[in-house]
């Protein structure tokens, strides 16, 4: 229900109306997920029709703000559907990482992995369906079953919340099995919503959050004259953006660098304008930027 369309009406609600092209829009929620404004994005939902074995769903079910409603096998019989891992995925403990896996399984060990995997299952189903026809209770019965089995569910999320849950189950320290799911529904918030979707990529999953600790070491080892041309680059870049969003005369280019902050002389500046080199951003992050630097380089 909804995509970028509903983040940007929500937005609005809080920011005034304005006029609303599409290059704004694209601003907006670009600034709302830097500024992690995030109740925007819950107006936005998805509701995924998924099955999975159950060990997955042990996983996925932690993810609290969802709405769930699962096939019961209280009211319903258990199907003879389970899970049996492609050999690819059939791999050792990972020593250094207790929650990972790594290669070099022999053939003989994973038709041994795929045999096991598919005898419980087999076994367990029969025992299941013995019991289930003697009438004991299903509530019951299910207990025998392994946790290969797949169940299905009905899990509706919102956009701010559905992110979270692919920020940690699309990550490579997640579980293969979950993580096929996350990718997947990825996919969907890329079509439902492109701008939420590269704004996130952007902002979380490629953006980077430095510590206290981090910063200080910034702070003492990096040199000044660094920042100083990271700053000059930026003040090129908004003159540049500023020009683009409102093109000025040639002559009154120098003097919005100035304003800028820019410090080059105005040789030096028509050398560099004219080399075509300038890239282009957007004016309010860039000038976010400066103030992030100036704050680490007091
Ligand atoms: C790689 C990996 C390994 C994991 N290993 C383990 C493990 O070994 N053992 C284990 O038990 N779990 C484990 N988990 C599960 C993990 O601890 C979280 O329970 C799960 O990822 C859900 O995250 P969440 O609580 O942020 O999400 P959600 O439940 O969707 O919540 C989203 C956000 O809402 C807020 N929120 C929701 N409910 C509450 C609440 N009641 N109180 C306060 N704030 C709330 C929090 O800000 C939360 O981040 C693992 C998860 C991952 C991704």
């Amino acid at each position: 229900m909804g995509g970028d369309d509903a983040i940007v009406q929500a937005a609005r609600v809080s920011y005034g109306k304005g006029t609303s092209k599409v290059s704004q829009d694209r601003g907006l929620i670009r600034y709302l997920m830097r500024h992690r404004h995030t109740t925007p994005f819950e107006m936005v939902e998805f509701k995924f029709h998924c099955k999975m074995p159950i060990f997955v769903a042990r996983q996925w079910v932690r993810h609290r703000t969802a709405n769930i409603n699962e096939y019961s096998l209280r009211y319903s019989e258990a199907r003879d559907e389970f899970y049996y891992p492609e050999p690819e995925n059939i791999q050792f403990q990972s020593v250094l990482n207790k929650q990972g896996r790594t290669g070099g399984v022999s053939k003989e060990l994973k038709q041994k992995v795929n045999q096991y995997f598919k005898e419980i299952s087999k076994r367990s189903f029969e025992i299941y369906s013995e019991l289930n026809e003697a009438g004991v209770a299903r509530e019951l019965a299910r207990a025998v079953l392994p946790v290969n089995l797949y169940t299905e569910w009905y899990w509706k999320n919102d956009l701010h919340n559905l992110l979270h849950f692919i920020s940690l189950r699309s990550d490579n320290h997640a579980q293969y099995e979950i993580r096929v799911y996350s990718d997947a529904m990825a996919e969907s918030v890329k079509k439902a919503a492109p701008f939420a979707w590269e704004a996130y990529q952007d902002y979380v999953v490629k953006g980077m959050r430095f510590s206290r600790i981090e910063q200080n070491l910034f702070e003492k080892i990096l040199p000044k004259r660094v920042v100083q041309d990271i700053l000059e680059d930026i003040a090129y870049q908004i003159t540049a953006t500023l020009h683009y969003n409102k093109p000025r005369k040639e002559a009154d280019l120098f003097q919005l660098y100035q304003k800028q902050r820019g410090s080059d002389s105005e040789s030096d500046f028509k050398l560099k304008w004219d080399s075509g080199e300038i890239e282009m951003g957007n004016v309010r992050e860039l000038r976010e930027f400066i103030s992030k630097l100036k704050s680490l380089k007091k």
